[in-house]
């Protein structure tokens, strides 16, 4: 019986060499080996560019032998062979030692293919004993290499790439490849090769045509067996059984929108509808609202709770910090008014409570907050992790909302959901913009919605790039800057990267971060100098918990002019008489991050002013982020430049290595087509056979994505 694709790789390559592809590149199997596709091409004769290689890089050139020296070691017994290979321009050594017959075998004129480790000895880069393929028509080269494109493999010390080339055509021969995951109807409409003949073309390319058509194919393999497991995962949520939530008539929702003081945008009436759709249906929403900073999700979470709280049900809403818990609790007792004072003097007929339950609360109002929840008393519990935990309980909890999505994990929103006694509703929020794709495969169990509108009557933010290597001295016409807005009443935001000048803190996830502005010396130095008139205070994360409650609560009842924080600041914050964000070395923080921290300016009727203060020169990749995000207010586009300067792993995140690993030549962004058309297919395919009856190598190619435990969080979804 021949080999397939799962077969351990000792019985195709035999022993010796299957080991050394397990320890050098990591490959078990015969599939493994398979899906190892080259990096990237040569052209027979087309000779690698010297110039290009960097040190301590594992390469391998096609280059031609321009001369060729031997001599004896001086200090040492032994000879020494020195070839001089060359592109036509750049040169390059090869130094072999004690190989005295490299000296017979390499001739002037020949091309050959040279595998190493770059080095450099006095001054010049050089391979120490290299690996060599010539590539002259002898019986000693692989017959593959003399025809076509050259495959050129991510090359080890112990695997050059040809190594790699030889093993992968005896692996074509042999391997039983004959199963193919993608179904005959699909590969049809889509015009896709067979797996086996894919498999082939891009390891052994005659053209750049076949490599591109072989790619595809392949390509389409990673994204539409991600794409059938998200499928069924949202198949079985939607089969789960889940308590149907309506608004009573004359209920809280209906209260909450006859006093609410503005009109809701389209967006967020079309939204809202359709989450109030979600939640009247015997199964459980798993729904994703996108939506630009300050576009409003607050309301259209509140009235989704307040459908739920109306049936009977409670609602839990999750925050990624305590600052926001705080934020969020108050906005929503405040959005309510007597609707939220349930058992208080004043509070309506219909009234409910809103419970907030922190990590850093004291024992007694923890306990009467914790009895809130589970007697029912409160329809809304508001929260940070501490949510989470064991012993808290509810009397019926019918909704999870997850604010900021991108703070949590698969993992908590799972632990949330298990609170309920049937699965509960969920929505989840954020204000971070994911590229289609991307919200696709890390959202895709999720189905998604989008406020792309901002509410009326938003002024415009202006943002400006301050490079102090041109101009040092605006820094002071910044500073000034904010005591002018100080004067008309407004108020603003210096964001620092780092707490202190000395340690590195879990505020900021920069290690570089030495020289970077820290809040507890900016915020001296402005009260002690440019802005010794005003008002200014600290925030950041290692303030105990009623001191920075203390000093938000002060910054949004106006008491404070200046805050001077971290990112503790860069989700949700919700101030909209703050008109200026100062980032001071904006360059030390992430497009994204950027873009957050500047939505916290722009909230109300006056016109925002963003200043980005850099010291980076002009050109360089940090300059360019910085410069990027000033030159856009589009968080759809300032999340693929994020991406783009990103690796795809980043993206996927740590707990998601499993979707990682199994991208080999999937991108995110460059392959949205392909991604969009596997999302079409895979949730027709599972909506006519679930359980993947009548597709066993899709079947099979699934479980070994779900089944490595790499995978963990795809099944938890
Ligand atoms: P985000 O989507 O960033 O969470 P918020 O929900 O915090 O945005 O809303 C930002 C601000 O806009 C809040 O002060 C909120 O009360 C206000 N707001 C929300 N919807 C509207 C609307 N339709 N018209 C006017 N203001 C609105
Ligand atoms: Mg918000």
């Amino acid at each position: 019986m021949s080999p397939t694709l799962s077969s351990p790789l000792r019985d195709v390559v035999g022993g010796k060499t299957a080991k050394a592809f397990e320890t050098g590149l990591d490959l078990r199997t015969a599939g493994d080996l398979l899906r190892h596709y080259p990096r990237r091409y040569a052209e027979r004769g087309v000779l690698t560019p010297l110039s290009d290689l960097r040190e301590d890089e594992y390469v391998t050139v096609q280059a031609e032998i321009a001369k060729v020296d031997t001599r004896s070691m001086r200090n040492r017994r032994g000879t020494l062979v020195e070839v001089v290979v060359t592109d036509g321009n750049a040169q390059l050594r090869l130094t072999f030692f004690n190989q005295s017959w490299r000296a017979s075998q390499l001739r002037p004129g020949q091309r050959g293919l040279f595998a190493g480790k770059v080095g450099s000895f006095n001054g010049r880069r050089q391979l120490t004993n290299p690996q060599t393929q010539l590539l002259e028509d002898d019986s000693d080269v692989e017959e593959s290499m003399l025809t076509g494109l050259l495959p050129v493999y991510p090359a080890t010390a112990a695997m050059p790439s040809w190594k790699v080339a030889k093993a992968i055509r005896i692996a074509l021969d042999v391997v039983d490849i004959a199963d193919d995951p993608l179904p005959d109807g699909l590969r049809d409409r889509r015009g896709l090769l067979p797996l086996r003949e894919a498999l082939r073309l891009v390891h052994q390319p005659d053209t750049f045509d076949e490599v591109k058509r072989a790619q595809l194919r392949l390509k389409w393999d990673e994204a539409f067996v991600l794409q059938v497991v998200l499928a069924q995962s949202r198949a079985a949520i939607a089969a789960q059984p889940a308590t149907p939530r309506e608004p009573k008539p004359g209920g809280l929702l209906d209260e909450f929108d006859r006093t609410l003081p503005f009109v809701l945008t389209d967006g967020q009436q079309q939204v809202s509808a359709q989450i109030l759709d979600d939640l009247a249906r015997t199964h459980p929403m798993h729904r994703l609202l996108q939506g630009e900073v300050g576009s409003g999700k607050t309301v259209v979470a509140l009235r989704a709770m307040l459908a739920v709280v109306d049936s009977g049900g409670q609602a839990a809403l999750l925050a990624p910090t305590e600052v926001l818990a705080q934020q969020h609790f108050r906005t929503l007792r405040h959005l309510l008014g007597p609707l939220a004072q349930a058992g208080e003097l004043g509070g309506a007929d219909v009234a409910t409570r809103v419970a907030l339950l922190t990590g850093s609360q004291g024992a007694k109002a923890r306990r009467e907050n914790l009895l809130d929840a589970a007697s029912g008393a409160a329809g809304i519990v508001v929260g940070t992790h501490a949510l989470l935990q064991e012993h808290v309980q509810f009397a019926d909890l019918g909704l999870v909302v997850v604010d900021e999505q991108h703070r949590f994990g698969v993992e908590q929103r799972d632990a949330l959901r298990a609170k309920g006694s049937a699965p509960p509703h969920v929505l989840v929020m954020t204000a971070t913009p994911i590229p289609r794709t991307v919200a696709m495969t890390v959202y895709g169990d999720l189905e998604t919605s989008e406020l792309k509108e901002l509410p009326l009557g938003r002024a415009p933010i202006e943002t400006t790039v301050v490079a102090l290597v041109d101009h040092p001295h605006w820094i002071e016409r910044v500073w000034a800057r904010i005591g002018e807005e100080v004067a008309a009443g407004r108020q603003a935001y210096v964001v620092c990267p780092r707490i202190d000048a000395d340690a590195a803190e879990e505020d900021t996830d920069d290690e570089t971060a030495n020289a970077a502005a820290a809040v507890s010396e900016v915020a001296p130095m402005l009260a002690a100098g440019p802005l010794s008139a005003v008002r200014v205070e600290q925030l950041h994360g290692r303030m105990p918990a009623d001191a920075k409650d203390d000093v938000m609560r002060r910054f949004t009842a106006g008491d404070v002019d200046v805050l001077v924080a971290t990112t503790v600041i860069e989700v949700g914050v919700d101030v909209p008489n703050a008109t200026v964000m100062v980032v001071l070395d904006a360059d030390r923080f992430g497009v994204s991050q950027l873009h957050q921290l500047r939505g916290r300016i722009g909230r109300g009727s006056h016109a925002g002013l963003c200043l980005l203060v850099t010291t980076a020169a002009a050109d360089t990749p940090a300059r360019e982020r910085v410069d990027g995000v000033a030159a856009t207010l589009d968080g759809f586009a300032l999340a693929r430049l994020d991406l783009e300067q990103r690796r795809e792993g980043d993206v996927l995140g740590a707990s998601q290595s499993g979707a990682r690993s199994s991208l080999r030549l999937l991108r995110l962004l460059r392959d949205e087509d392909v991604i969009a058309d596997a999302r079409v297919e895979a949730t027709d395919l599972v909506a006519a056979d679930p359980s993947l009856d009548e597709h066993p190598a899709l079947a099979d190619a699934v479980r070994e994505l779900v089944d490595t435990d790499r995978a963990e969080y795809l099944e938890k979804a």
